[in-house]
């Protein structure tokens, strides 16, 4: 079961990819954590990255390309995966494709995760974050008892920058001009399986099942 995970902020991926990782029991590749591994085990890729990001700039192609191909290499992920944040481009999805042929696996399905920009925004503008302890909440979903204090240690909670509702609809616009050619070079290649995301996780994990089976 070799899947790749593709969906706007706040679509759900990673509860969804949870739960796939649960019921086919395949490691979830999430490109941000093999990333941050790379980095803390100082990997000749890892110090590469690293050079970027602490100069700020975007991590080049050739290097993520790297990260990834290093990881997906390893002998857990002959069975299956699901890989999440990567390819986010045709280039690096015409990468993936060289990468998987060496090694001999063959793409399943690229799942796409669909949710309304509404849906989106309503989801990630009610975050808040304890600005002592980390702690998150969401006021519709996971409310503290009050709207402005952490209950685990009385902190100030905050709205991360990126979940401000003008900030969503820029972080959304990105999202789609980067995915849209991503989602019809999937389609085209007759793997691409959309599902709609607007509902209660569990439910979401239903239509998901029933599209891989
Ligand atoms: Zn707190």
């Amino acid at each position: 079961m070799h899947i790749i995970l593709v969906g706007p902020p706040g679509a759900g991926k990673g509860t969804q990819a949870a739960n796939l990782v649960d019921e086919f029991g395949v490691p979830h590749i999430a490109t941000g954590d093999i990333f941050r591994s790379a980095i803390k085990n100082k990997t000749q890729l890892g110090k590469k990255a690293k050079e970027y990001i602490d100069q700020g700039q975007l991590v080049p192609d050739e290097v993520t390309i790297g990260i990834v191909e290093e990881r997906l290499s390893e002998d857990d992920c002959q069975e299956g995966f699901i890989l999440d944040g990567f390819p986010r481009t045709v280039t690096q999805a015409d990468a993936l494709n060289d990468i998987l042929a060496d090694l001999n696996i063959k793409l399943d399905t690229v799942l796409n995760i669909e949710v309304s920009e509404e849906e989106v925004v309503r989801r990630l503008s009610g975050r808040r974050i304890c600005s002592e302890c980390g702690a998150s909440y969401h006021l519709e979903f996971n409310p503290p008892q009050d709207k402005n204090i952490c209950d685990k240690c009385s902190g100030e909670l905050y709205q991360r920058e990126d979940d401000e509702p003008e900030t969503i609809k820029e972080r959304l616009e990105v999202y789609k001009e980067q995915t849209e050619p991503l989602i019809n070079y999937y389609k085209e290649k007759g793997i691409l399986k959309s599902i709609n995301g607007e509902a209660v996780p569990q439910e979401v994990f239903t239509r998901i099942k029933q599209e891989l089976s």
